[in-house]
């Protein structure tokens, strides 16, 4: 069955969703009703939303998708770490990696498919990029992550392939969709928008007024070693990204976290862990450290376990609290940076 290109009703929000259904001649409590069926019961076809006039549904199911993202592939037993090849309307396809671990059901989303990026370490952008993920598109990926858990998830990362703040109009629009109380629900604090640092999304978000979390890559105490990582280290240097990030913690009261990739050698050396306290020292944050995962086309090995360890404790010590991620997913291609984009040749893009 192909599926033709329409809008994603998923992407609207609900005052749009309102709009739309008076224009259509409707009431607009409709949109309400509309809105219930579509996050709170997560209704997969328009016959099953009996409370709306026949005559809405036909006239949305016309206009609008109601499957924007579906799952092509899955790889991994159910209840465990698992990874789906979602497909959307046009034939592109991205990664979605499903968490689940013990009453926590965190999914990690793609905002992109591909990235512009291209950090060494990370299989995302090295294919390139191919273009942004509508919001709808997202809210879709968060739908069917909700298909595979049996119910809605706890938490939402927005840390699969792309960058979130470069497709930042659709991110936040997604955001807003599924934190909105009368329907998914995932309260802000439970959703992450990783960034490689770009500095005017930062700053953009600080003013938005939400409690989402924000995690941004560091992966380098030094400007040489992170534009060697990183190439958006060149346009958006350590001073200033800082600098962005300690006025959105005084603006937003909001605590970063900082994201390093540990790469055995290359910045996981004791005096990289004081050049990172010292640039970390002046404001409130914490840092998680994720040991590199295997990834063709990279030649960096993963760190050795005692760096690890002499790394936290070294950051620990000097008051700034370090988490170590446990990347699950790896037997999978799962783990952080391993994810990537696959286009299809349009006919191969239809199941
Ligand atoms: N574009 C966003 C989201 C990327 S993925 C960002 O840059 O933050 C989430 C995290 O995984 C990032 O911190 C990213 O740098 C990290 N990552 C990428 N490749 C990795 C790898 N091979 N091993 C471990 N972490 C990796």
């Amino acid at each position: 069955m192909s599926f033709a290109s329409k809008p994603c009703l998923h992407g609207l929000a609900r005052e749009e969703l309102a709009a739309v259904c008076g224009e259509l001649g409707f009431q607009e409590f409709r949109a309400n009703q509309l809105w219930h069926w579509l996050y709170v019961r997560r209704a997969a076809d328009w016959d099953r939303m009996r409370t709306l006039p026949s005559a809405l549904r036909a006239q949305l199911a016309e206009r609008y998708t109601l499957q924007p993202a579906r799952a092509v592939e899955v790889c991994g037993p159910e209840g465990c770490t698992r990874k789906v090849l979602v497909g959307l309307q046009d034939g592109a396809q991205v990664e979605m990696v499903l968490l689940p671990v013990a009453d926590r059901l965190p999914v990690c989303l793609s905002s992109q498919a591909g990235c512009r990026f291209g950090c060494a370490f990370c299989a995302s952008g090295q294919a390139g990029f191919v273009r942004n993920l509508l919001a709808g598109e997202m809210v879709g990926e968060v739908l069917l992550a909700a298909e595979f858990f049996g119910r809605r998830p706890s938490h939402v990362l927005f840390m699969g392939v792309g960058e979130p703040l470069d497709n930042y109009d659709e991110v936040l629009r997604a955001v807003r969709i599924i934190n909105h109380p009368d329907g998914l629900a995932v309260g802000a604090r439970r959703i992450t928008l990783s960034t490689c640092g770009l500095i005017p999304g930062i700053r953009r978000l600080a003013g938005e007024g939400l409690q989402v979390e924000l995690s941004v890559s560091l992966h380098a105490p030094d400007d040489a070693t992170r534009a060697r990582l990183m190439p958006a280290n060149r346009k958006h240097p350590l001073a200033e990204l800082l600098e962005a990030c300690a006025d959105y913690t005084r603006q937003t009261r909001r605590i970063i976290t900082f994201e390093y990739t540990l790469i055995g050698s290359l910045n996981d050396r004791p005096e990289q862990a004081q050049q990172l306290i010292r640039l970390l020292q002046r404001f409130p944050c914490r840092v998680n450290l994720i040991p590199l995962s295997a990834v063709s086309g990279f030649a960096g090995a993963p760190p050795a376990p005692e760096a690890v360890r002499a790394f936290q404790q070294a950051l620990n010590g000097a008051g700034i609290n370090a988490t170590l991620r446990d990347s699950r997913g790896s037997d999978l291609q799962a783990a952080c940076g391993q994810l990537r984009c696959r286009r299809l040749a349009p006919d191969a893009g239809r199941a």
